[in-house]
């Protein structure tokens, strides 16, 4: 049986040679999700080289879901995609190429995937590292690790590549899996936009998303790693209003926890933003005074709250609420906290922004210049936490090989 399958996969392998004309030498710019996803994908099509600035491949992707790969979101199809431009594009990709696709592709390379109760898919040994490896085992085709490449030029029907070495490449088609700007100790420090420029291509602006938020701290001084599970959270601003449910944790600077990370998404780039946190979502703001007026004379101001929410987040709210029982079943409801900033690009998982989507046509091909081409995150699209970044990524990659794919056959 063994045999049947090496022999049968050897004379597809030679159909594939004879039917494509893999003389076609393309760059991909990045080793990172997207680049590594394209180059399995293409490696049969065209002569590959992927460039990673990095010594080793993937090292983003090897520290996605806090180390154990959420790789997609059973979800990935509904609306949890931004972008300043034309957010249909990338539905559409992300929806011929979903998670359902993205999960058998994995399988494909000898992945088992499992989902979580919230629709997060992840690998089922729960190592982002093992996603890297399959990918680098999947790929057989040219690899110039620790090779930045800092100029990109098209001069006829060829793009000359210069790396930080001075090392010189040339190839016909190059596509740019450079990332964002967000985590820049990954190798991603925004460089993509600037070769893209050097191309004539713009780019939006950019904010951090899926990060920590700065608040104004007078009131939540004491409660520096307290946790508080399922609240609700609203975020307001000038003519905005998002609420969306969530862990928030309490931290030096400001807030962190699953529930703010999701909402930085929604307000990056927004200005004079207030959050304000349920605490109690179950429990109505009457129910909450009646409660409170229950235990006057038998509990000390501060501890009207003890037994309803953390004691120390019970006292910060009394004392906010200057003793006022009315106020203090306000701030249960609607702790207000304004937004001061976030952590940065440094601490954020994506980028809100980049190249925009009016630059490339349906298969993310630069309409500035044939033959350049752009996947992943390196686009003005950004995924909401859960799996859907990685989710973009493969779909972009797909969309871009299968391009490349056709364009190949049809030179045949
Ligand atoms: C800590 C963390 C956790 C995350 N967790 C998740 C998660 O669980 N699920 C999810 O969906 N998303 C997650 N994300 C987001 C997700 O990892 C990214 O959106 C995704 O990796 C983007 O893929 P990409 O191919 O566009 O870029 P990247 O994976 O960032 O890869 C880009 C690569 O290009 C290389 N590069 C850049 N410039 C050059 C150059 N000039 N020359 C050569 N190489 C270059 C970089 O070194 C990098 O390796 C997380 C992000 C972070 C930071």
């Amino acid at each position: 049986m063994e045999k049947f399958f090496s022999e049968n996969f050897k004379k597809i392998d030679f159909f594939l040679r004879i039917e494509y004309n893999v003389s076609m030498k393309t760059a991909i710019i990045g080793g990172g999700a997207s680049g590594l996803i394209l180059a399995t994908a293409l490696q049969n099509v065209n002569e590959v080289t992927v460039f990673e600035r990095n010594e080793r491949v993937g090292k983003k992707l090897s520290a996605t879901g806090n180390g154990q790969g959420n790789v997609t979101n059973l979800a990935a199809t509904k609306e949890e995609y931004f972008s300043f431009g034309n957010v249909s594009l990338a539905k559409t990709l992300i929806s011929r190429y979903d998670d359902t696709s993205f999960a058998a592709y994995l399988e494909s390379l000898g992945l088992l995937l499992l989902p979580d109760e919230r629709g997060r898919v992840y690998p089922a040994g729960r190592q982002a590292s093992a996603v890297t490896d399959a990918l680098r085992f999947a790929y057989a085709g040219k690899t110039e690790l620790a090779t930045k490449i800092t100029d990109i030029e098209k001069t006829g029907k060829v793009f000359s590549l210069t790396a930080e070495d001075g090392r010189l490449f040339v190839f016909d088609r190059v596509v740019l899996c450079c990332g964002g700007k967000a985590a820049k100790n990954f190798g991603t420090d925004g460089n993509g936009y600037a070769l893209a420029g050097k191309l004539g291509h713009t780019q939006t602006p950019l904010y951090p998303s899926l990060v920590q938020l700065k608040t104004d701290t007078t009131h939540i001084k004491t409660l520096k790693g307290i946790r508080v599970i399922n609240a609700s959270l609203t975020a307001r601003w000038q003519g905005g209003v998002h609420t969306l449910q969530g862990d928030v944790i309490f931290t030096e600077y400001g807030v962190s926890g699953d529930a703010v990370f999701r909402m930085s998404a929604f307000i990056a780039g927004k200005q004079n933003v207030t959050l304000e946190i349920d605490f109690l979502p179950p429990f109505s703001q009457e129910k909450m005074e009646e409660t409170l007026k229950s235990k006057l004379g038998k509990f000390p101001e501060t501890e009207l709250l003890c037994g309803i929410v953390n004691n120390q987040v019970g006292r910060a709210i009394m004392k906010r609420a200057g003793g006022d029982i009315a106020r203090a079943s306000a701030l249960v409801k609607a702790f207000p906290l304004p937004v001061t900033g976030s952590l940065g690009f440094d601490y954020a998982q994506v980028t809100k922004g980049g190249i925009p989507l009016d630059e490339v046509d349906e298969n993310l091909q630069s309409k500035k210049v044939k033959g350049l081409y752009f996947a992943g995150e390196i686009l003005d699209v950004d995924g909401q936490c859960g799996g859907f970044n990685l989710q973009w990524a493969y779909a972009s990659a797909r969309t871009v090989a299968t391009a490349l794919e056709e364009e190949a056959r049809g030179q045949v």
